[in-house]
C-alpha cells in the first residue's frame, strides 16, 4: 500500500519521473517502490552523436531508506575502464555518507554524469587490434555503445562478410536467397549498421604506426614457454580443436566429413577420445550421440566448446535428411 511509503520517497520518486520521464524505471514489490534504474550519459545538450559513454545506475532502496544508505550498482558500462567506475564508486559512497536522511537518487545521477562528461571519450583497447584510443585516432561508437577504430572495424567486417559468404554459398539456392544479411559488432554481437566504404578510408590507429618494431624480450620468451606448457596441458586434457588441422578452421567447416583432408579421421578420433575420456557422461550407442546422428550437410554445423563434433549451430533440421 502507497500509505507505507516513505513520503521522501514518493516526492523523490515524483520528481525524478517529472525530470527524467521515461528514461527511469522503478520496480515496485507490492506497490512499494524497491529498485530505481535508470541510463546515464554525459552532459552534450542534445548531441546524442557525441555521447561516447555510458552507464546504467541502480539503485536498490534498502528498508528505512533514506535514513539509510541505499545499495548502488553500476551496471553495463560503456566505454569506461575500471579505473574511472572505480572512482565513481568511491565517490557514490562519500555521497551516501552526505546525504543520509534525505532522498538521493538525483543527486548520484548528477555526480555520475558529472564524471561520464568528463571523460566522454572512450577508454581502454580497441579489442580488434588491441592498440588504445589516442589522440588523433578516428574511432567509431556502434549503437550498443562499444568502440573500434574505423579502420579495424572496417576490416572486420570485411573479413567477416567474406567469410559468412563462403558459408552462405554451399547452401542450396532457395536458402542462400533467404539468407540474412546484417554485420554484427564483434563485442557483444548486436546487430550494427555502418558504411564500411566510409570506415575504411579511415587512417589506421595511431598507435599502430608508431609503435616500436617488435622485440623478442627474454619477458617475452620466458612467456612463451609459460604458455606452450599450457597448450601442451590443453592438447592433452582435449581442449584444443582443430590442432594440426589442414583444412579451414573447425568452427566454420560443416561437419567432419565434409572436411576431405586427411583431417577426417582425426576429428573422429578426437571426438572418440573425448567420449571415452568422460565415461560417466558418455552415451555411445544413445540416440544423440554424434554417431548415430543423420549427417548434416547444412552451414554452420560447428563444434561445442569441448571440441566435440555433433551440436548443431542455429538453422533447423538438416538439409541432407530430407
Ligand atoms: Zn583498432
Ligand atoms: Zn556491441
Amino acid at each position: 500500500m502507497s500509505a507505507t511509503v516513505d513520503e521522501r520517497i514518493s516526492d523523490e520518486l515524483e520528481a525524478l519521473e517529472a525530470i527524467l520521464m521515461n528514461d527511469v524505471v522503478v520496480k515496485k514489490v507490492n506497490d512499494v517502490p524497491e529498485i530505481i534504474e535508470t541510463v546515464v550519459h554525459p552532459s552534450t545538450g542534445d548531441d546524442v552523436d557525441q555521447q561516447f559513454v555510458c552507464v546504467t545506475l541502480e539503485v536498490r532502496l534498502t528498508p528505512g531508506y533514506p535514513d539509510i544508505s541505499p545499495e548502488v550498482t553500476l551496471r553495463n558500462p560503456r566505454g569506461l575502464d575500471d579505473e574511472v567506475l572505480k572512482s565513481i564508486y568511491t565517490q557514490i559512497k562519500r555521497k551516501l555518507l552526505d546525504c543520509l536522511g534525505q532522498p538521493v537518487v538525483f543527486e548520484l545521477i548528477e555526480l555520475i554524469r558529472e564524471n561520464l562528461t568528463e571523460s566522454n571519450l572512450p577508454s581502454g583497447q580497441c579489442v580488434i587490434c588491441l592498440y588504445n584510443f589516442v589522440e588523433g585516432d578516428v574511432f567509431i561508437k556502434t549503437q550498443c555503445y562499444h568502440y573500434f577504430h574505423s579502420y579495424c572495424l572496417a576490416s572486420h567486417l570485411i573479413a567477416g562478410q567474406k567469410y559468412y559468404q563462403e558459408e552462405v554459398d554451399k547452401l542450396p539456392s532457395w536458402q542462400q536467397m533467404q539468407a540474412p544479411q546484417y554485420q554484427t559488432c564483434p563485442v557483444c554481437r548486436c546487430r550494427v549498421t555502418c558504411d564500411v566504404e566510409v570506415l575504411k578510408a579511415a587512417p589506421p590507429p595511431v598507435d599502430s604506426i608508431t609503435a616500436p618494431p617488435f622485440c623478442l624480450t627474454a619477458e617475452l620468451k620466458a612467456l612463451q614457454v609459460k604458455m606452450s606448457a599450457l597448450l601442451a596441458r590443453q592438447v592433452a586434457r582435449g581442449g584444443v580443436v582443430g590442432m594440426g588441422d589442414n583444412g579451414p578452421p573447425p568452427l566454420t567447416i560443416t561437419s567432419p566429413s565434409d572436411n576431405d583432408g586427411g583431417s577426417t579421421s582425426q576429428e573422429a578420433d578426437k571426438a572418440e577420445a573425448l567420449a571415452s575420456a568422460r565415461p560417466h557422461t558418455s552415451s555411445e550407442n544413445a540416440p544423440g550421440s554424434p554417431q548415430a546422428r543423420p549427417v548434416y550437410r547444412g552451414p554452420y554445423r560447428g563444434f561445442n566448446r569441448r571440441g566435440k563434433p555433433g551440436r548443431r549451430g542455429r538453422g533447423g533440421p538438416a538439409a541432407g535428411s530430407r
